[in-house]
């Protein structure tokens, strides 16, 4: 599929995820930078002026709408459901800021250690995200890996 060419709301879209866990996250999140800094750009990436994600220019996540097209293709799910599986591995990352913003060294030898306390934090919050969802009868996905894409059944299954 492609990405939506029309603007929507990333703030009400981040708010719309339920679950205790993200609830506060979001709020969290929400409350420590400008709303107004919310941006949709249709050609290469959501923007939110925040924590997070993009360590070259840390207080952006950058999200590219193709890869999550990409994501939703993979998971036959919607862009939307893709969207949110995607935010919530972000504000996972957000959760975690001082240790995710700690930038990478150069060190090769330290960077599987790196990537893998990263995306490991992220990936534990937006587990914590889905199993209040799939309590009160909801489901996003977990994002993971290409060879996982979906990490829910794999991390219900480790724990
Ligand atoms: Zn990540």
């Amino acid at each position: 599929m492609s990405p939506p060419t029309t603007p929507f709301n990333l703030k009400t879209t981040l708010q719309g995820i339920l679950g205790a866990t993200m609830k506060s996250a979001v709020n969290a999140f929400l409350a420590g930078q400008g709303q107004e800094d919310y941006v949709y750009n249709a050609h290469s990436y959501l923007e939110v002026k925040s924590l997070v994600n993009n360590l070259s220019a840390p207080g952006t996540i950058h999200i590219n709408p193709n890869d999550v097209a990409a994501f939703a293709d993979t998971l036959n799910i919607s862009y939307l459901s893709a969207l949110k599986s995607v935010l919530v591995h972000e504000i996972g990352h957000a959760q975690y800021a001082t240790s995710d913003l700690t930038a990478y060294s150069g060190d090769p030898a330290k960077m599987a250690d790196w990537c893998y306390q990263r995306e490991g934090e992220a990936a534990a919050f937006a587990f914590k995200v889905t199993t209040e969802l799939v309590a009160t009868g909801g489901y996003l996905s977990v994002a993971g890996p290409p060879s996982m894409p979906d990490l829910y059944s794999v991390m219900v299954a480790a724990v």
